[in-house]
């Protein structure tokens, strides 16, 4: 027999579906009243009383989730759900479809280069990068459930025997008895709501370090609602308590503005951001010019997985953390193979933050949760990313193609 007869046969991929799905999931802020995420959570829409209160009311979640499936010759289905909702899946139906359908499940990386060079006319970020990263994680998965081997395997293997995680969410009191290595909570209050906003923001801070006690990791999430003079206003009066971080204290346009916030930050205190951020050229610029010390991109948002192991090699040249900002099983598989990625983010999902829910229900099956803060990665041994889509969910398909055409 010769060599290329003996080479394993590769399946073509024949179909690719994109579906919406609404309530909470991918589309985590997609949540009922009463939830702590959508709580007076300072955005850059808060100069605008109205849409204060709530970033429902301005729009956060109008998107919903997207599903993507692909299907090769064989039968097999790779899946995966992100954010984007009906226009993500219109783009994917009736633009990113062309590049996959026919390519062999291996061809992942022509498939990207298609997708995001055939879509450079009007996207390069945001919702075409949210399309794309969804076709591309549908890849990896399929190509998982081919091989018969789990994600993080096809990426180079396991680095650790574990992951370890911090929490997300209002109480890092709870998240430390519930063995998180940290807790990372919303900031309330945007420079619109002046000093009086600045002293409750302290004030919360103050409270939250006295709770956890002082060796215990407490970070805080601006969702890009500050500018320059009041982040380095903030970041100077919380070093007293002891803040690890301060997460995207800016929009993400003005990389300017995080230079010159990294060089004032007190000593020990880092700067992170990228979730909002996509691509190797957007994360270049974030490095190139000493933006931050942590990287957050998200999977489902940056290009999936494979932009993500470009992000990372890039992030790892310049001494910076790949900490992926939520994403679920497409983080886990990708965090424990990098070095440059000692723990990863767990989002609290349930409405008071007071217990561990996935992070992504109801929208997968076997979707795994750490426990004690920590997860084997041996409960990543699935094929493909290890989860199935929830039958009980309601999938609409908002646009159809004819595969080939
Ligand atoms: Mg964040």
């Amino acid at each position: 027999m010769s060599e290329q007869c003996a080479m394993k046969q590769i399946p073509v991929i024949k179909h690719v579906r994109a579906f919406t799905l609404r309530g909470g999931g991918a589309d985590y802020h997609d949540q009922a009243d009463g939830h702590w995420i959508d709580d007076h959570i300072a955005t850059p829409m808060s100069k605008y009383p109205a849409y204060r209160q709530s970033r429902r009311s301005f729009g956060i979640n109008v998107l919903g989730t997207l599903v993507v499936e692909v299907e090769d010759s064989a039968g097999n289905v790779g899946f995966a759900v992100t954010t984007g909702g009906e226009p993500a899946a219109f783009i994917v139906e009736h633009h990113l479809a062309r590049f996959v359908e026919g390519a062999r499940v291996c061809d992942i990386e022509r498939i990207w280069d298609q997708m995001y060079h055939g879509t450079l006319f009007y996207g390069r970020k945001g919702l075409v990068l949210n399309a794309i990263s969804g076709v591309d994680l549908a890849l990896w998965d399929l190509l998982g459930k081919v091989r018969q081997e789990p994600v993080y395997q096809l990426l180079g293997g396991a680095v650790r025997d574990e992951l370890q995680f911090y929490a997300t969410g209002a109480r890092p009191d709870l998240a430390r008895e519930m063995g998180f290595i940290g807790g990372k909570m919303p900031l309330h209050h945007g420079p619109a709501e002046g000093e009086d906003g600045l002293q409750k923001n302290l004030a919360l801070l103050a409270s939250m370090r006295e709770r956890v006690g002082p060796d215990f990791w407490l970070m805080v999430d601006c969702w890009m609602s500050l500018d320059l003079n009041y982040a380095i206003r903030l970041a100077q009066a919380a070093q007293q308590y002891g803040l690890k971080w301060i997460e995207e204290a800016l929009p993400p346009d003005d990389y300017w503005g995080y230079a010159a916030l990294r060089q004032q930050l007190p000593p020990g205190m880092l700067c992170t951001t990228g979730e909002h951020e996509a691509t190797r050229w957007g994360f270049r610029m974030l490095l190139e010019m000493g933006c931050c010390d942590i990287i957050q991109p998200d999977v489902g948002w940056c290009g999936g997985i494979t932009e993500l192991l470009k992000i990372s090699a890039l992030a790892d040249a310049h001494q910076a953390l790949v900490i992926p900002h939520g994403s679920s099983v497409y983080s886990y598989h990708f965090v424990a193979t990098r070095h440059n990625s000692p723990f990863a983010e767990f989002l609290m999902m349930a409405p008071q933050a007071d217990q561990v829910v996935p992070m992504f229900s109801p929208q997968l099956l076997h979707e795994p949760v750490p426990e004690n803060g920590r997860m084997p990665v041996s409960r990543l041994d699935r094929p493909g990313f290890g989860v199935e889509l929830n039958p009980a969910c309601a999938l609409h398909r908002p646009y159809l193609h004819t595969p080939g055409g």
